[in-house]
Parts: C-alpha cells; sequence; structure tokens
C-alpha cells in the first residue's frame, strides 16, 4: 500500500485535488458573506471556474497527454458582461500561480472541457453547489477511469473531519481511492500528514441502518426513501447532506446506505460522471457496494454521463441486496 500512496499518480491527484480545495474554501470565505443576496451564484461561478482552471493545469504540467472531462467550460466566461467574473476568477487563480491572465484560464479550463475518451481523468469541481453557500458539506471530486471503469478517486472535503463527521470550520479531509488498494484518509491541513486507512460499517439489519440522501428535494425521491424505510423497518431518519461528502462519510463507516432514486420531475435523468466517479471508487475500496437502483454496475464508458444506470444505490455491503429488494418492491 505504501507504494500506492507514494506513486506519481496518487500524489499528483492529491495534490490538485488539495491545492483546489483549499482555493475554493479562500472563494467561500472572502465571497460568501451574511450580505449575500438569495439566488446570488456569483461565489459558485468563481470557486468552479477558478478550480477547474489549477486542476486543468496541473494536470496537463504533469502528463501533458492526458485527457480531462471537467463540468465547465469557458464558453460561459467570453464576452463583456463576464469580463468582471473572469477577473475575479483569474484574481483567485493568480494566488496559486502566479503567471496567470484571463487568457490563460479559459486555455486551461478548456484543456478540461473535453469528451471522454477510453482513458480520462473527470473533475467535479465543487460538486454540491447548494451546501458550498450555505455553508454545509460539498467537495472537489477527481478521478480516473480507464475503460468504463474508475482506477483512482480523490475526494477534497473541506467541511468534514477525518472523512467521519460534518466538522464545521475543521481541517478538511482528503480521501483518496486506488483500485485494489483501499481508501484513505489524511487531513487537508498536512499535505505529509499520516494516512489513515477507511473500512464501511459492517451492519447487515436493515432496521439499523444510518441512511444519507441530498439535501435538495429535486435531486432524490424523498416520498419514496420514506417508503422504503417503511417496507424495510429502518428506524432513524434519513441524514440530509450535499455532495459526495456522503460518500466519504458512508466509507468511513459515519453512513450505511445512499439512496439517489429518481426525482418524480426528472424521471430520465441520468447521473453525470463527475457526481459519482471518486464517490463510488471510495466506498468500493472501503467495502461498500455501489450499483443502480436496478443492481448494474455503474458503467462510466458512456460520455458524460451514466447513460445506461438509473439512478444509483451505495451502501456498506451487507445491506445492498435487501436495499435492491427492497427498491424493487416499491417499484422504484
Ligand atoms: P447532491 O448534493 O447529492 O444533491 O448532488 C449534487 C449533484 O446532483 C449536482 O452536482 C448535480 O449535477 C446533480 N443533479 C442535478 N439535478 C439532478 C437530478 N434531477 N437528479 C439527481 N441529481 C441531480
Ligand atoms: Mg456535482
Amino acid at each position: 500500500m505504501a507504494d500506492f500512496l507514494d506513486s506519481d499518480i496518487a500524489k499528483f491527484a492529491v495534490a490538485a485535488v488539495r491545492e483546489a480545495s483549499i482555493l475554493v474554501r479562500r472563494v467561500q470565505a472572502e465571497m460568501v458573506g451574511e450580505a449575500i443576496t438569495k439566488g446570488d451564484k456569483s461565489p459558485v461561478t468563481v470557486a468552479d471556474f477558478a478550480a477547474q482552471a489549477i486542476v486543468a493545469r496541473r494536470l496537463a504540467e504533469r502528463f501533458p497527454d492526458a485527457v480531462l472531462v471537467g463540468e465547465e467550460s469557458s464558453g460561459a466566461l467570453q464576452g463583456e458582461e463576464s469580463r468582471a467574473t473572469l477577473d475575479q476568477i483569474t484574481r483567485f487563480v493568480q494566488s496559486v500561480e502566479p503567471a496567470a491572465t484571463a487568457e490563460s484560464v479559459c486555455e486551461w479550463i478548456d484543456h478540461g472541457s473535453n469528451d471522454a475518451p477510453a482513458t480520462f481523468w473527470t473533475l467535479d469541481p465543487v460538486d454540491g453547489t447548494k451546501g458550498f453557500l450555505r455553508k454545509d458539506q460539498y467537495a472537489v471530486a477527481l478521478a480516473l477511469v480507464e475503460n468504463g471503469k474508475v482506477v483512482l478517486g480523490v475526494l477534497g472535503c473541506p467541511e468534514l473531519e477525518d472523512g467521519v463527521r460534518a466538522a464545521k470550520g475543521g481541517a478538511g479531509a482528503v480521501l483518496l481511492a486506488g483500485r485494489g488498494q483501499g481508501t484513505w484518509v489524511q487531513s487537508l491541513a498536512e499535505p505529509n500528514g499520516k494516512w489513515t486507512r477507511l473500512t464501511a460499517s459492517k451492519i447487515a439489519d436493515p432496521a439499523g441502518a444510518r441512511l444519507l440522501r441530498s439535501v435538495e428535494k429535486s435531486h432524490t425521491d424523498a416520498d419514496s426513501i420514506g417508503d422504503l424505510a417503511t417496507k424495510l423497518g429502518v428506524t432513524a431518519d434519513p441524514v440530509p447532506m450535499d455532495s459526495q461528502a456522503k460518500y466519504a462519510v458512508l466509507a468511513a463507516g459515519g453512513g450505511d446506505v445512499i439512496l439517489r432514486l429518481l426525482s418524480p420531475s426528472r424521471p430520465d435523468y441520468r447521473e453525470m460522471i463527475w457526481d459519482q466517479a471518486a464517490g463510488s471508487i471510495v466506498v468500493e475500496e472501503a467495502g461498500g457496494r455501489v450499483s443502480d437502483l436496478d443492481g448494474k454496475p455503474l458503467d462510466f464508458s458512456h460520455g458524460r454521463t451514466l447513460a445506461t444506470n438509473r439512478g444509483v444505490l451505495v451502501t456498506n455491503g451487507p445491506l445492498h441486496e435487501a436495499f435492491l429488494a427492497g427498491l424493487k418492491e416499491i417499484g422504484a
């Protein structure tokens, strides 16, 4: 395992996610204030683009031939009306890369706006944008995909401590998982700190399962989650949490099941690859299981979406079959 933690690829991915996470946290500290008007998305926009620019830049420096499939492209920043936003993004990027200009920042962002070939990196620069604005959970998520399978994933979670529980204003955590290499956590504040291995819970009785779900009602089906919980005799209420921080918490044994049921308002929604890639390997390498609602493995070989998968079921492993059966019974 020491070889994996010391490998060029793991070190690169962790360093890039750490740098982006700290940058995003700085944007939040400077731009998300009490005075912010509801519906003002500009801090998210600035954080998203700045984080994608720096990760894409670091990837190009380290692995010039690598392809990045990120959520953003610079198209939205072109034109006079976006100039002030682009200047803000550039100012934040300059805090870690002094040579950055508005032009190079756009170039770097677009280095990460590709279609997906067989082998690629995928990035969600700020997953859980609503959580970021509320100063709740959010994550920077980077993963390496080969032939439809995730082989490495890193989650930067500024509002988690040791990957375990929501610790507001704490040091933050970075999680790293490699196929066959386990899932590991390190403090976001200590680049040379100790790596600790994470394992999911072993709970096998659905009655005692701790469920996690999206905060945003439109991202899931809260009523069907209630029906499923009743059917399986689950006693505790589901815990709402934004972003792939849920996957980090489950990998650390702080939760047992994540339900991403299809929202009744968007029954044909298909998951974006960057919303699931890093989180899924973090859970699997901690001993958990990830599938779609029909029990099929997630297939990352269909471009930017999980086109052949419906919703997502994430569990500690022992609970997976019971929840799949329950989903079938309620017709979800
Ligand atoms: P969460 O914080 O778990 O709600 O997940 C946030 C992610 O949900 C965002 O990055 C969006 O890409 C994604 N999302 C947006 N709309 C939907 C939808 N209708 N169903 C499921 N996920 C969605
Ligand atoms: Mg996302």
